[in-house]
């Protein structure tokens, strides 16, 4: 870890050494915030290439936003979102989803899987439940691949449950704020876009590489 800082520090932070500086004196003002999951192959800012100041993350196992809820409890996501939204006024929230995504998986094997059995993996995973119920009653997906299919869910079910805060429906409204869905394959490399429309999740074109 520390080998890795001192290369991170000689070469990426130097590089960045007056954005950083800039950062520190005037604030963060990120436009856009990405939930994704906790999942060590899915990285945010590597897959969008995106550096210090840019994205303002939440990570969390299989990237869900719970509904609004006002019950006792540390409502990290929540809080998360809240700041980004009324504070620094993200103008895009992205939910990003993922290929192999474990807690999904866990989620269709088995709600009592041993994985499961902790405090607090298995009450957070059943806020999948909701996605899972809408697949069933309405599939807009025609795929064979229900691990897939179930990650699209928990990504529409996330994008549904951001809409019952209502400083977000009020942003969204106001046309301050846009939300989106997104998918990355791990193997590939593949980005895939959600059509706000359609609800279908379609590969992204890139943008020209300038470097
Ligand atoms: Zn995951």
């Amino acid at each position: 870890m520390l080998s890795g800082y001192g290369r991170y520090f000689e070469k990426g932070f130097v590089r960045h050494k007056e954005t950083h500086e800039h950062l520190a004196v005037y604030g963060q003002k990120p436009e856009v915030m990405v939930i994704s999951c906790c999942d060590s192959r899915v990285t945010p800012e590597g897959i969008f290439h995106a550096g210090p100041g840019e994205l303002f993350v939440l990570r969390n196992v299989a990237n869900l936003v719970p509904p609004y809820e006002e019950t006792e409890g540390q409502h990290g996501t929540s809080a998360a979102l809240e700041y980004a939204v009324t504070a620094l006024k993200v103008q895009h929230v992205v939910v990003m989803g993922h290929a192999k995504c474990g807690g999904v998986q866990a989620f269709r094997e088995n709600a009592n899987a041993p994985a499961l059995k902790g405090d607090f993996i298995g009450r957070w995973i059943k806020l999948l439940e909701p996605a899972a119920i809408a697949m069933a009653c309405m599939p807009v997906d025609r795929i064979d691949d229900p691990q897939l299919a179930m990650e699209y869910a928990g990504v529409r079910q996330s994008l549904k449950n951001l809409h019952t805060f209502s400083f977000v429906e009020d942003a969204v409204t106001k046309g301050e704020l846009s939300l989106h869905g997104a998918w990355f394959d791990i193997g590939s490399g593949e980005l895939r876009v959600m059509d706000p429309h359609t609800e279908k999740f379609e590969t992204a074109v890139s943008g020209t590489p300038t470097e």
